[in-house]
């Protein structure tokens, strides 16, 4: 896929979601469109950290959040164009665990970290390339 273009407002809008939900993971949906063969990021919309386990460390998207948008936005000209999520007290380089969660090759991750609340945020955008053991993320 092609580096894509983040608006600032998906910037301040995950920037947001990551202060409120620390020293938790915030999680959420990417919409994008396509503009001149380019993909778009022009909204992200939070969702609820809905993993079982430590949320400090895990994320997972409410899978009927997630359902609900792909159905609206199933006519385009907008859609699912990827995922974000933090990494308090951490870095933007995606985990081990996130590698495993991520299962659609050609969406993009973004990823905001930051060290503690009131701090400023930094983001990386990453997506998934090559299969069995080769499979990683490569940065945007
Ligand atoms: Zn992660």
């Amino acid at each position: 896929m092609i580096a894509p273009d983040i608006t600032a407002a998906v910037l301040r809008d995950v920037s947001r979601a990551a202060q409120a939900a620390f020293p938790e993971e915030c999680c959420g949906v990417l919409i994008g469109r396509r503009v001149a063969g380019r993909v778009s990021l022009i909204a992200a919309i939070a969702s609820r950290n809905v993993a079982g386990g430590n949320r400090r460390r895990r994320f997972e998207i409410d899978p009927a959040l997630l359902l609900a948008l792909q159905r609206r936005l199933r006519h385009g000209p907008y859609f699912v164009a990827g995922y974000f999520h933090s990494h308090p007290r951490g870095t933007t380089r995606p985990s081990r665990h996130d590698l495993a969660g991520a299962h659609q090759d050609h969406h993009v991750w973004l990823i905001a970290a930051l060290a503690g609340p009131g701090h400023g945020v930094t983001f990386g955008a990453y997506a998934v390339r090559g299969t069995g053991a080769s499979r990683r993320f490569v940065a945007l």
